[in-house]
């Protein structure tokens, strides 16, 4: 990698301010001092900028506890980003693996490496995701074993050509319901209890494939394990 891009990559310097660090003499290559923004680094290379060693960080994945009034988008909007409640160095590199809606809260996935995110919510790897829905009205009777069978059946959504996959429906108790998909269309949860005259008040994301939040707090994130990485091939 080039020494400026290193520079930009490591510290908070943008490409055209570490040239300028670099001309100055601030900077040095395994001892050496080196003003040469193209001259190309390794990973064993020991770089210093004013005497402090710096390391390039590796991809990063990680689990956050998403609170409502958290946007998943990567542009600044109304409601802070869920990127910035992520406590690391270059946090706003991080993308968020598919999305909530800003008033969904639980588990969301955060990575830079696009092709683990790509993984992880390609629609052919159909990973299920579990879903906690309060419900406005009760789903009980013979109106929960139709809702069950055309969600286990598939529905077509409002503007859509292709039915849903099929989806498991488990009532916790008469508002609370626990809906598994194996896909995530805009705002599926809540069109689906739409579609059968219901209305979703409060929507939470318990699990994602194997992984699930646990006791990880509201707000809260944490780091996914090597072993948690390797689980979506
Ligand atoms: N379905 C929804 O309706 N909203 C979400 O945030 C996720 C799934």
């Amino acid at each position: 990698m080039r020494l400026d891009r290193f520079l930009a990559e490591t510290t908070q310097l943008t490409r055209s301010l570490a040239k300028k660090a670099l001309h100055r003499g601030e900077v040095s290559v395994n001892g050496v001092v080196i003003k040469q923004p193209a001259s190309q680094v390794e990973v064993s290379d020991r770089v210093e900028w004013d005497g402090q060693p710096l390391a390039l960080v590796g991809l990063r994945y990680v689990m956050l506890n998403k609170p409502s009034e958290v946007e998943c988008s990567a542009r600044r909007g109304l409601y802070p980003r869920a990127v910035e409640l992520i406590d690391l160095p270059k946090a706003e590199r991080l993308q968020t693996v598919g999305r909530l809606d800003v008033d969904t809260t639980g588990l969301v996935l955060l990575t830079d490496d696009g092709q683990w995110s790509h993984r992880v919510s390609s629609p052919r790897k159909r990973y299920a995701k579990v879903y906690q829905a309060t419900l406005a009205e009760p789903l009980a009777d013979e109106a929960l074993a139709a809702a069950t069978q055309l969600f286990a059946e598939g529905l077509l959504l409002e503007g859509e050509d292709k039915p849903t996959l099929p989806a498991e429906l488990v009532m916790r108790s008469s508002h609370e319901a626990e809906l598994t998909l194996y896909e995530g269309r805009y705002h599926q949860v809540k069109r689906m209890f739409g579609a059968i005259g219901n209305r979703v008040t409060m929507l939470h994301r318990e699990s994602v494939g194997p992984l699930s939040l646990g006791d990880l707090a509201v707000g809260e994130w944490r780091e996914l394990s090597d072993d948690e990485v390797a689980l979506f091939t």
